[in-house]
């Protein structure tokens, strides 16, 4: 738009990543609520679980309240106890961690690799030099190593092939997050054609606000067990075993996804195809405006993958520029866009200080370099090239000599 008595163009505020509402998303939701199908019960929500099991080529979903939860219920699913070794990462959102403490497990944090998801070397060299093993349980400072909680962090999938032999041979539990790497699959190799979030043993996804589809809040679990997802399923619905009386023979939760968010979903999941479409050749198109730039390069996706590429990611040349990141995030809000930073380490939050690392040094390396630029599905080519150019001009007006 062009402001006539400035003579200068006004752009509308490009935001990081925002919904997208083009599709069924009204017409779904009004249809629930005439039916008076609000709460945890509904055919929406059914029809949500058909269509990611129909989408992830699996049998068995359970649609729940938000990632957290799908992570939550995954680990008491894997039996993992107070006490337990749990093996995390460091440089995520806390939310993949914060359900590891809700059992009183006790989190190991591990580094990652270039692709921001663990790194399956120093996966196996713990296993292998830090732990005891007898051919049954692995054991690590007197506890058990149960499992870990794997996240293909910005829809780029971590390396499993190696992590899924690691994890045969120790017999651990693998929990996928994938909540940022939904439609994200192998395209070459041991798992071709398999989706983020199906290859280990439980996979969880999440529907937020930001992620690449939405229902507000919300959440899913899959496995490759399709009674443990049946089970989980009755755990998040308070765990009634008898349709007329309540009896409950185990501790439930309340994660069951509502009817309401349900029919957003089902909207969503409709449109997600165009949506990872959008989010590909957004992806190259910042790729070729990146090329060549001196000061900071567009971090790749995983080769023989086809990634989601939910978020487009900046790796900053800290040797020539030493602007605070703060400082870099308000200038690029200043010229009319959203950034944000890498999450800080999940090791050095207060609820986690003092808890066991192991050989962090990608992690601490990536998060005082990143920067996330803008991802939306409706962000127009002009948007992209304006954020491009003014990302280049800040930083190279920030570089050292
Ligand atoms: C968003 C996110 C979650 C949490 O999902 P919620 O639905 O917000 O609970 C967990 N892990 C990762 C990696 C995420 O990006």
């Amino acid at each position: 738009m062009i402001d006539e008595k400035e003579g200068i163009i006004m752009r509308k505020f490009i935001p990081l990543s925002i919904p997208n509402f083009e599709g069924n998303e009204k017409k779904y939701v009004d249809d629930a609520i005439d039916q008076g199908w609000v709460s945890t019960g509904g055919a929406y929500i059914t029809k949500l679980e058909q269509e990611m099991a129909k989408f992830l080529n699996v049998e068995n979903v359970a649609a729940c309240q938000s990632g957290t939860s799908a992570l939550h219920l995954s680990l008491v699913e894997a039996g993992v106890k107070p006490g337990d070794v749990v093996l995390v990462p460091p440089l995520t959102f806390i939310a993949a961690v914060n359900p590891v403490k809700y059992q009183f497990a006790i989190p190991v944090f591990i580094d990652c690799d270039d692709s921001f998801c663990l790194d399956p070397i120093k996966l196996r060299s713990f296993c292998e030099e830090e732990c005891e093993w007898d051919g049954e349980v692995l054991k690590h400072n007197g506890g058990t190593v149960k499992a870990l909680v794997v996240v293909h962090v910005f829809g780029n999938m971590a390396d499993m092939e190696s992590i899924m032999d690691t994890a045969k041979k120790y017999n651990l539990k693998v929990i996928e997050d994938a909540t940022e790497a939904l439609g994200t699959h192998y395209t070459e190799g041991r798992y071709a054609g398999k989706y983020a979030g199906t290859i280990g043993d439980f996979g969880c996804y999440s529907f937020n606000g930001n992620k690449i589809i939405t229902t507000g809040g919300g959440g899913a679990v899959t496995s490759n067990n399709p009674s443990t997802v049946d089970h989980i399923r009755f755990l998040s619905t308070q765990a009634k075993t008898d349709p007329h009386y309540y009896i409950h023979d185990e501790v439930g939760y309340n994660y069951r996804m509502t009817n309401l968010q349900a029919a957003l979903g089902v909207a969503q999941m409709e449109e997600l195809p165009e949506f990872i479409r959008r989010k590909q050749k957004n992806y190259e198109k910042y790729k070729e405006l990146f090329d060549g730039f001196e000061y900071g390069a567009l971090m790749p996706f995983r080769e023989g993958t086809s990634s989601n590429k939910w978020f487009y990611s900046i790796n900053i040349d800290r040797s020539k520029i030493t602007a605070a990141m703060r400082e870099i995030i308000i200038a690029c809000h200043d010229k009319g866009f959203e950034t944000r930073a890498i999450w800080g380490l999940i090791n050095e939050q207060k609820p986690y200080e003092g808890e066991e690392t192991y050989k962090l040094e990608k992690a601490p390396y990536y998060a005082s370099r990143i920067l996330n630029i803008p991802a939306s599905t409706q962000i127009t080519e002009d948007e992209i090239q304006y954020v491009a150019e003014q990302v280049k001009l800040l930083l190279g007006s920030l570089a050292n000599g």
